[in-house]
């Protein structure tokens, strides 16, 4: 997966991204706005809805683990749930 080819979507109503559960922009230029995530889906059929950065932390994570991204999705969506976070 190319990291140039992923595009977020800016100014998405309701937009929170599922793993740091940010909502704003954290950009001080844009303080009023949603914060930028895509929904991607996980290897097993997840709707994950990611800000940009913990996109850029799963990427190298999963190139440093040589693991899948989509796999990568599922751990931690399940480490989580588990701790119920
Ligand atoms: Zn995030």
């Amino acid at each position: 997966m190319s990291e140039i080819l992923v595009s977020f979507v800016y100014n998405k109503n309701n937009a929170r991204c599922m793993w740091c559960k940010r909502t704003r922009n954290p950009h001080p230029d844009f303080t009023f706005e949603t914060i930028p995530t895509k929904v991607f889906t996980s290897k097993k059929g997840r709707k994950i809805e990611l800000c940009f950065s913990c996109h850029e932390y799963e990427t190298f994570k999963s190139k440093k683990t040589k693991t899948d991204f989509k796999k990568n999705l599922d751990l931690k969506y399940e480490t989580l749930k588990v701790l119920n976070i």
